[in-house]
């Protein structure tokens, strides 16, 4: 994808005031998290014809049944993984990719499974754009996690599960923190996980409403 500068600056005053309002203004503290939000362009990862909404307080349609987070949860999540620049981050839902986008800014390898394939192909040529040189994709079922890639040392669930996977919280690494949505197809719990030696803690930092995760692990497609 050719992507211009100013196809990439566009929306500047609205990213600066979604970060003051949404994200500054509710609590996010994490001043590399309200950095990299204000610089990635997020009116990139919606249809141009969602372009002047990308900056709203809420979720948008990306095509597929599927959506792009809200910004203020995107902030929320990441600022709980705690990143310092060397981790190894796996990402379940890649969806529009502005998450993986962020993840990327702020960690060093992002491994992002989506399930759908179109949105993968989409998603893909985007970062690539945008010249992401450390994002590896893969289309498959996410509940499985990525076995030959772990241990990973923060996990990002981007779909709402029922409970979360065992596999994933077998590829956290010591000391690694996951945070996913966990409940009801309706409605969830953002729930940070962390892992110490074998202890595993949970705690709640918010509610939520994502779209379901659909796998072996997770929700039958029928449900
Ligand atoms: N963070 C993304 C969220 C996309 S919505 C964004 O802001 O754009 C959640 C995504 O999870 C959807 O794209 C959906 O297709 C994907 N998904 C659902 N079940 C999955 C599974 N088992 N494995 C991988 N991806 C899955």
């Amino acid at each position: 994808m050719d992507l211009t500068e100013s196809d990439i600056q566009a929306y500047a005053g609205q990213r600066r005031k979604m970060v003051e309002k949404q994200i500054l203004g509710r609590g996010i503290k994490d001043l590399s998290v309200m950095e990299v939000l204000s610089r990635v362009p997020r009116h990139l990862f919606v249809n141009s014809s969602l372009q002047h909404r990308a900056y709203g307080d809420c979720p948008l349609p990306i095509g597929e049944n599927q959506t792009i987070s809200q910004p203020y949860i995107v902030a929320l999540m990441t600022q709980v993984l705690d990143l310092k620049g060397g981790e190894r981050v796996l990402e379940i839902g890649t969806g529009s990719g502005y998450q993986t986008a962020i993840l990327a800014e702020l960690a060093s390898h992002v491994f992002t499974i989506e399930r759908v394939k179109p949105l993968v192909k989409k998603t893909k040529e985007l970062l690539e754009g945008l010249k992401y040189k450390n994002i590896v994709f893969k289309t498959f079922d996410g509940t499985y996690g990525w076995r030959d890639q772990s241990p990973f040392d923060a996990i990002l669930i981007s779909a709402a599960t029922p409970s979360i996977p065992k596999s994933l919280i077998e590829q956290l690494a010591d000391k690694g923190r996951l945070v996913a949505p966990v409940g009801e197809r309706e409605s969830q719990d953002l729930i940070v996980l962390n892992k110490n030696g074998n202890k595993v803690m949970e705690r709640k930092i918010g509610s939520c409403k994502f779209v379901p995760l659909i796998g072996k692990f997770a929700w039958s497609e029928e449900e």
